[in-house]
């Protein structure tokens, strides 16, 4: 049987723009091997309209990974092509799987104007038009000098796009253009009446071209980087269907079984049922609504009622197709899970039965202004890869401290008893179905150890905001 798997978010939105990610990503693939990752998140390695200052959500070519002198430079923020598909080597010589962050929902940064007929929308309700049609200059027109057509001659123009929210002639920024005779696509999100358009210019996925297009890319990167699956960005603005399509196409040629998961931004984990039942469970979703929940917990001052942890979410609710996180790149810069309950919230992912957990990468390593938790990480990582198997026996019965038991199985044979609290310390009395035997903390932060009774019960402690795995010895 397999060991758990383990999801790392291989970057972070402030990562310095010296374009060193790749390279260091390669040196330290293997010891993040060691310590329990499965899997790397990696950043939208395309080129983007800032060029190496881009997070690489500013998509400009889905061709360019670093190789052509466009958008001021060859690289990109992280590296260039080379050091990229080194990087993706080093990862799978470890052993580690590799996901990329893919960007289909907009292009930006064109190469030059349109001038084409638009009819601007309500920003609260697109469905509402809010004047008569009227000549706008667009940036619609990609034909990507710098590549010159290398792995692809497609020319993309406006009829490849629904909407826009600048016009050159005025230069009206924020007012949404929906493009001449265009429609938004659908099924989206219906938040604003029809969330299709986000940013910059909007792929039409009716296009039957640009769907085209866009299977040719998926095949060209899964062969060309050898990836083993995708985080799709913006997956609400985008129509449902396409993913399904374009799932089924790259994995059939691919002939492999590549994982996916959807950046669905919502709490609703109605919205987010329906979103996998349209897309007919071909890809994972982020549970935002946890992360939600962990956040409140941090900033409850010890007054969140813990028995309510796993409200609404995801992974209650569909544990096989929830993706785990405490933070990412957008949540730590306003919404961030405070430090102290950082070893709580990586506990109640990684230690648990449901879900795919995504550790993230300052979280690890720390970075400008962020704390590290790695040394706590690296207990929890060890005891999810080494423990964490089997039945679950939940304890979430009291407001602030709350336990859950995993009972192993053949190939892990030792129970843990997790019990954790956001306010006093405490104990916990849960079922790990093992009579006297020994349990220590792996976290360190209780010292000695708790002998089971007769029963196969114990009373497993935590201080007070603070989390103990005990493992049987
Ligand atoms: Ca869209």
């Amino acid at each position: 049987m397999a060991n758990n798997a383990t999801l790392m978010q291989y970057f972070y939105w402030d990562y310095p723009a010296d374009g060193m990610l790749w390279n260091e990503l390669a040196h330290n693939a293997g010891d993040l091997a060691a310590a329990g990752i499965t899997a790397l998140w990696l950043p939208p390695p395309c080129k983007a309209e800032r060029g190496i200052q881009d997070v690489g959500y500013g998509i400009y070519d889905l061709f360019d990974l670093g190789e052509f002198d466009q958008k001021g430079a060859v690289r990109t923020k992280y590296g260039t092509r080379q050091e990229l598909e080194a990087a993706v080597q080093a990862a799978h010589t470890a052993g580690l799987q590799v996901y990329l962050d893919v960007v289909v929902n907009h292009k930006a940064g064109a190469d030059r104007t349109e001038v084409v007929m638009g009819t601007p929308v309500s920003h609260d309700n697109r469905n509402i038009e809010i004047g008569p049609p009227r000549e706008i200059e667009v940036w619609t027109y990609f034909n990507f000098p710098g590549r010159a057509g290398t792995y692809s001659d497609f020319v993309w123009n406006w009829q490849h796009f629904d909407a826009v929210d600048y016009d050159q002639r005025t230069g009206s920024v924020g007012t949404i253009y929906k493009l001449r005779d265009k429609q938004f696509d659908t099924p989206v999100d219906p938040e604003r009446g029809n969330f299709d358009y986000l940013l910059f210019a909007d792929l039409d996925m009716g296009s039957d071209e640009v769907r085209a297009e866009l299977n040719r890319w998926g095949d060209w990167i899964v062969q060309t980087l050898g990836i083993d699956g995708f985080r799709f960005d913006a997956a609400k603005h985008i129509r449902f269907f396409f993913f399904n399509e374009w799932l089924d196409h790259v994995r059939a040629t691919a002939g492999r079984d590549l994982f996916a998961v959807g950046e669905y931004w919502t709490p609703d984990a109605g919205t987010l049922g329906w979103f996998i039942e349209q897309t007919g469970r071909r890809m994972s979703v982020f549970d935002f609504r946890l992360h939600f929940n962990l956040r409140d917990a941090s900033h409850g001052g010890g007054s969140f009622d813990m028995t309510r942890i796993f409200d609404g979410t995801q992974v209650r609710q569909d544990p096989a197709l929830a993706v785990t996180f405490v933070d990412n790149h957008d949540s730590y810069r306003e919404d961030a899970v405070a430090d102290w309950f950082k070893p709580l919230a990586y506990a109640l992912i990684l230690l648990r039965e449901g879900g795919q957990p995504c550790v993230f990468y300052p979280d690890y390593y720390g970075a400008p202004g962020r704390t590290s938790h790695r040394q706590i990480l690296d207990r929890l990582l060890q005891v999810r890869r080494d423990h964490a198997y089997g039945q679950q026996n939940d304890y979430f019965d009291h407001p602030d401290v709350v336990g859950w038991t995993r009972l192993g199985d053949a190939d892990h044979p030792r129970a843990i008893a997790v019990a954790l609290s956001d306010g006093p310390g405490g104990a916990k009395r849960m079922n790990v179905n093992r009579p006297n035997r020994n349990f220590a903390d792996a976290t360190g932060n209780i010292g000695g150890v708790i002998i089971t009774g007769n029963d196969g019960w114990g009373d497993f402690r935590c201080n007070g905001g603070s989390v103990s795995v005990w493992v049987e010895q």
